[in-house]
């Protein structure tokens, strides 16, 4: 078995493989997504995600496919007309197309992990989207700028994607309406389910936009999804085998402890960023320590990575290597909770 620190799919939970041979005794692929064991799941589901997270009890999570996706169903059902987006790498980037390929007017800023303008953020759209964690390049912004965007934009709706950094970031949902993740990142399950936590402001906002465009209905209009949710159900068959694993990986994160997961975090990543600091075949491009993420090391390699990498997986090491353009140059070290101190250790030992 080869070690993954890719950053998505990851490595698997450590638990995973026992929960799937538990799937297939119980059925699961088989289950009606109308009955009341479904409807058990999705609650359990959905309870513990709010347990683990600390997601107030009047926010809705809805079951969608991608974090793609969400980046979509937020504009279309919250977006009348302009949206602003803190675009601070790839993913960002999308997400700002996104908007763009929806038609509309959408505002960026740019920011490149030197200096956060943030005074430049308050604006007249009617939302703002952040990347909490920057996948592509390792940009971390951190939580108290988004609380400080969101207390200089009041009326203003805030779309958080945590994706890469999930469970490790802390998150105060009073200042954040609507925060998304997919699962094969930090949570270390198979792609192809995501989890959006709407409040209810942005569930007002979306039965605003859905009066307004009275002719456009689509399966996934927030009003669709509350219906169902409501029910302890999806609108189409969902990926009941994908939110099963989810159930049983969150219970294992809430045993093992939010609090623990995270101190393991910060544990690693001092690690890796005190070995790539003091070594002179390495460097870090997020110059201030403040925006480095922690769960998403990205890495300068003076050599060029290519020959490293293949090295590394000559040893059972399977490493990010840079995203695009940055290929050959860097190497992306996934910091989740499924990567042990000890493969950490070792993955050091072979650098
Ligand atoms: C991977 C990633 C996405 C896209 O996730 P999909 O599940 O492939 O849609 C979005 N945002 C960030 C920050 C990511 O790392």
């Amino acid at each position: 078995m080869k070690t993954y620190f890719t950053v998505g799919p990851s490595q698997i939970y450590p638990t995973l493989q026992e929960h799937v041979k538990k799937a297939m005794e119980l059925e699961i692929m088989s289950l009606s997504h109308r009955g009341d064991t479904f409807k058990q799941l999705f609650h359990n589901t959905v309870q513990s995600l709010k347990q683990l997270l600390n997601i107030p009890e009047d926010y809705s999570i809805f079951f969608l496919s991608s974090a793609t996706e969400c980046w979509e169903r937020i504009i279309e059902n919250c977006v009348f007309e302009n949206s602003f987006h803190v675009v601070s790498g790839a993913f960002s980037t999308k997400f700002y197309e996104a908007a763009v390929g929806m038609k509309k007017d959408a505002q960026k800023y740019v920011f490149d992990g030197q200096e956060f303008a943030i005074e430049t953020i308050s604006t007249d759209s009617e939302l703002v989207s952040i990347t909490q964690n920057e996948t592509s390049n390792g940009i971390m912004i951190p939580m108290q700028y988004v609380y400080k965007i969101k207390d200089s934009n009041q009326d203003k709706l805030i779309a958080l994607d945590v994706v890469s950094s999930i469970p490790y970031v802390e998150i105060d949902f009073s200042k954040v309406d609507l925060t998304f993740f997919s699962l094969q990142k930090g949570f270390g399950l198979p792609a192809g389910l995501s989890v959006l936590i709407v409040s209810p402001a942005a569930l007002d906002k979306a039965r605003q936009v859905e009066l307004a465009d009275n002719d456009l209905s689509t399966y996934r209009r927030f009003s669709n999804l509350k219906v169902y949710a409501d029910k302890q159900q999806t609108f189409e068959t969902p990926n009941v085998f994908g939110i099963y694993l989810l159930s049983k990986v969150v219970e294992d994160m809430l045993s093992k402890g939010v609090q623990t997961i995270r101190e393991e975090t910060e544990e690693k990543a001092t690690l890796l960023y005190t070995f790539f600091n003091s070594s002179s075949k390495y460097s870090i491009p997020v110059m201030k320590e403040e925006f480095r993420s922690k769960t998403v090391i990205v890495v300068d390699v003076k050599d060029g990575s290519t020959d490293l990498l293949k090295k590394l997986k000559e040893h059972g090491i399977i490493l990010g290597a840079g995203y695009e353009a940055m290929k050959e140059r860097q190497i992306r070290i996934a910091n989740f909770p499924t990567q042990s101190i000890n493969d950490v250790k070792k993955l050091l030992s072979l650098l």
